[in-house]
């Protein structure tokens, strides 16, 4: 199994109001395809009301021609989430009819039952209560205000964009910053914002800065207002790097492919190993594999083919779908790999359940002579209470179990993790300034 972000969202602003922006939030949202794939929607406001399409789906899926028709505007929020909640009102944005606000985030607001305006709020409601208590300030204040003092409520890991009935659009990152969100912009024509800067990258905008901790902006026709409404207290989520985040994409100011190569010359400095030819298992493993190959001097290999999204079919999973489906996501190259001494790199184990099958298809029916794994992050022993999807702790094979244990159920010849001090230079930050806690098990708040 693989681990879950917790959704990316995108925001646009055409300060010229016969703009159309709707297409842009349908690329944008396209291009954010790797935060999520299960949900998705379009939000926009064309100077009446305020039009939002949603539904469950890859966004290209479930958008056509004639839905994108139907949500015309100068302003656009999007969101694409790897959730599916039970109810389609909880799918992102979601909007609070009352004034006609609509609201897309990223992260987990702990205390959003607490200061849930109604008693029986269910699991998958946080967007809801989120968005609830936003359009009740807007009620009383103007909308930095209001932000301001949601904010001071929430408890947790957001970063939200959203656009209210008299066509401002807010933006707002909590003060650890745990959740990315950055700005850019199309000359003095448009604003935009996204989880990513590969997502501003692909809609043509210019990357600008990452949106600070604590800060707000606020979007109107005449104006973009900005405020450090809460101090800087910098805990950006370290898996970004490691990833969830596009290879093409700068998180903080840091590039997150350079983090990754970072990552494979520490994997290769601590874990040396004499093999034939190094392995990553794609996407996110190839810039380990390449620092690995470049520092250890052993050729690298394209091991595996991967169909890039996510396999999808109507028809119930037998044993023939679960087998066919791996295949599709991760189709071996034999000659690359048969007869040879292999380190193979990948980015986290968690149940090690692919891994186990992984090294049991190389070496058992493919041929490998020796398979050597090597992680491109720490061991993962804890789960994550900011929305990102890690199992209890009792599955998470990392918690439980040595290296050699590890390499044992695995099947291979030897196994290794990436240590925390590894992944912290890698990425370039101090310690203070990440959280680290499904790693450490310490996080920067509790639950
Ligand atoms: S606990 Fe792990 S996944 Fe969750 S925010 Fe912290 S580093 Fe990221």
């Amino acid at each position: 199994m693989k681990i879950k972000e917790k959704c990316g969202v995108f925001g646009i602003y055409a300060f010229d109001q016969k703009w159309n922006v709707s297409r842009f939030v349908y690329y944008g949202l396209i291009a954010s395809q790797n935060r999520g794939q299960e949900t998705c929607g379009i939000a926009t406001y064309n100077g009446n009301e305020i039009k939002c399409i949603k539904g469950r789906g890859m966004v290209e899926e479930f958008f056509t021609a004639e839905k994108l028709e139907k949500t015309p505007g100068w302003i656009g929020i999007g969101n694409v989430c790897p959730f599916s909640p039970e109810s389609t009102n909880n799918i992102q944005p979601v909007s609070d009819n009352k004034t006609q606000l609509v609201f897309s985030y990223n992260g987990k607001i702990l205390n959003f039952k607490e200061i849930s305006p109604n008693s029986n709020t269910g699991p998958d409601e946080d967007p809801n209560v989120a968005a609830k208590l936003l359009s009740q300030e807007l009620e009383k204040s103007d909308p930095l205000q209001a932000t301001e003092t949601v904010m001071e409520k929430f408890k947790g890991a957001y970063s939200f964009v959203a656009i209210t009935k008299n066509g401002e659009m807010i933006v707002a990152r909590d003060p650890m910053g745990i959740k990315p969100l950055c700005i850019g912009s199309f000359g003095f024509d448009h604003g935009a914002v996204a989880s990513e800067s590969a997502t501003l990258d692909i809609i043509g905008a210019d990357y600008k800065a990452p949106i600070k901790p604590g800060e707000i902006y606020v979007f109107t026709p005449y104006s973009i207002e900005r405020k450090q409404a809460f101090k800087p207290q910098p805990k950006y989520c370290a898996f970004e790097y490691v990833y969830f985040a596009r290879p093409d994409s700068i998180i903080n100011d840091k590039s997150v492919y350079e983090a990754r190569m970072k990552i494979g010359e520490h994997l290769a400095k601590e874990f040396p190993v004499e093999a034939d030819a190094v392995i990553g298992v794609p996407e996110t493993a190839i810039p380990f594999a390449m620092a690995y190959s470049n520092y250890t001097g052993t050729p690298i290999e394209m091991g595996f083919v991967r169909t890039g999204r996510a396999v999808r079919t109507a028809i119930k999973p037998t044993q023939f779908e679960r087998l066919v489906g791996v295949q599709l996501k991760l189709n071996p190259i034999r000659s690359a790999i048969r007869g040879k001494k292999v380190v193979l790199i990948d980015d986290s184990v968690v149940r090690g359940t692919t891994t186990r099958n992984i090294v049991n298809l190389m070496r058992n029916r493919i041929g490998a002579k020796e398979v050597h794994v090597r992680i491109g992050s720490p061991r993962l022993i804890s789960p994550c209470p900011f929305g990102v999807e890690v199992p209890e702790k009792d599955e998470l094979i990392a918690a439980n179990l040595t290296p050699e244990e590890v390499s044992k159920v695995v099947g291979a010849d030897t196994f290794a993790w990436l240590s925390l001090k590894g992944v912290i230079d890698s990425i370039g930050f101090p310690k203070e300034k990440l959280c680290l806690g499904c790693f450490t098990g310490k996080y920067p708040i509790e639950e």
